[in-house]
């Protein structure tokens, strides 16, 4: 049996950062999960860290953006009416939380969360020698019509307040930033204080090496053979036992589900996206992710191709992949990029677990002493799994986090 002071379950980004902060606060660290350390969505994003994203996940609205998910045609978004039927709820908290007021707090929120998210990566990329993953290219995101560039208008609003660069280009000025992209008829946002990385599950792995190098502890096992103790938890692997005064529920997507067994609800919604490995055409080459606002996906420039990643699939997490927005949004690149063919490989499917209010699940359980939560983070979990590693440690080891934390609390849903 180890005995340690903190078990860690779930080895994504979130997970693996939350072990190896609290391991360079001098804990003892043992993380569980049932696979191999970032193999989940930390795996197969689109490894963009980006320094904007102020606003709420933005639902479809305009009739005929609805009428083509209805009808199934729609390459940002697919839904399962069933699955769609069963967000009813979350929807309701959606709803509630986003209000003027919301969306300003949540801006406000967001602002502190990115404005550290880069640095919080690089500190921990320099100690684990993963610095080679990262780009300081920024990205680009790119409009088809006017109006999708104008209902992001939102989003640029809370950028001039915040101080964020940020620059409209059109045709000519965006093939200067990007000259791969066939930008005659587009119009481009281009954020340059963001970053991207050429290989998310890269630096899991890397950070996770950092931290058994540190002498944390890794083992194969499932977050539900935890139980409770009297003076803290235990958790049974195929290997050995381990015993701990606290607990991390960094579970990703299986978090909420996970919190249930503690009788704490969480309103979670997932969407699920898929990736494929392309190679450009001779000659073609992109620095830096681009998304297509109009259709929902985005290009990433990768060790292993061009990944393109698709936008929201509303469906049961753990149903049959159905990759039909993966192939619908490679014939759309072609209008805008000179796609090669697929580098063979099976398109990947993850999940992605957005809370209604849009910020991640931080802090301790509302009923049980010694567990707490890191969950939540959306479509915005590599840009910020460093930095909610670091609060949450911070937390734990009572060290002031240096703004306040209360927005991201458990005790908001469960109280
Ligand atoms: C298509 C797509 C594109 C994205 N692009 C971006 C992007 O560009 N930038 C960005 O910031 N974010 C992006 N995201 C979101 C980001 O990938 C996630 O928010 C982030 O990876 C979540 O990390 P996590 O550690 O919480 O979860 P995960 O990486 O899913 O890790 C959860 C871990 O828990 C383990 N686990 C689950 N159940 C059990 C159990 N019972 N027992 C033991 N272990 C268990 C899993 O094996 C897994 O390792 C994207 C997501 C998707 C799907």
């Amino acid at each position: 049996m180890h005995q340690v002071d903190v078990i860690v379950l779930g080895a994504g980004i979130v997970g693996v950062s939350t072990a190896v902060h609290l391991r360079k606060r001098g804990l003892s660290v043992a993380l569980i999960d049932r696979r191999h350390p970032g193999e989940e969505a930390s795996f197969g994003n689109a490894g963009l860290i980006a320094r904007n994203g102020f606003c709420p996940i933005s639902l479809p609205r305009r009739s005929a953006d609805l009428i083509d998910i209805a009808l199934k045609q729609s390459t940002a978004f697919h839904c399962d009416y069933g699955a769609m039927v069963r967000l009813a709820p979350w929807l309701r908290h959606y709803f509630r939380h986003n209000g003027r007021g919301g969306i300003q707090h949540l801006a406000r929120m967001m602002e502190r969360l990115r404005a550290q998210s880069a640095r919080e990566h690089h500190v921990l990329a320099a100690r684990a020698n993963a610095e080679r993953f990262y780009r300081k290219s920024g990205w680009l995101q790119v409009y088809r019509s006017e109006a999708t560039f104008r209902a992001d208008e939102r989003e640029r609003h809370y950028a001039r307040i915040f101080g964020i660069d940020y620059r409209e280009l059109s045709g000519g000025d965006l093939n200067s930033v990007e000259p791969g992209l066939k930008s005659r008829d587009l119009t481009g946002v281009y954020w340059p204080e963001s970053e991207s990385v050429s290989n998310p599950a890269g630096v899991v792995e890397a950070l996770w090496r950092y931290f058994i190098q540190e002498g944390g502890i890794f083992l194969n096992g499932d977050a539900f053979a935890l139980e409770q103790r009297r003076l803290g938890w235990r958790i049974a692997t195929a290997r050995k036992g381990v015993a701990g005064r606290q607990v991390v529920v960094a579970l990703g997507t299986w978090s909420a589900g996970f919190a249930m067994r503690f009788r704490e609800q969480f309103p979670m919604a997932i969407t699920r996206g898929y990736h494929g490995h392309f190679r450009p055409r001779s000659g073609a080459s992109l620095s830096r992710p681009v998304m297509d606002v109009d259709h929902g996906y985005t290009l990433s420039p990768m060790e292993g191709g061009i990944r393109l990643t698709t936008g929201l699939e509303i469906a049961d997490r753990d149903a049959i992949a159905n990759p039909i927005q993966l192939e619908r949004a490679e014939k759309r690149v072609r209008d805008i990029f000179p796609l090669g063919g697929g580098v063979p490989d099976a398109p990947w499917m993850g999940s992605r677990g957005h809370m209604p209010d849009s910020l991640p699940v931080i802090g301790a359980s509302a009923s049980r002493p010694g567990l707490w939560y890191n969950f939540g983070h959306g479509g915005a979990g590599f840009t910020l799994g460093p930095l909610s590693g670091r609060i949450l440690a911070d937390m734990i080891t009572e060290r002031d986090a240096g703004f306040d934390t209360a927005p991201l609390s458990p005790l908001r849903f469960l109280t």
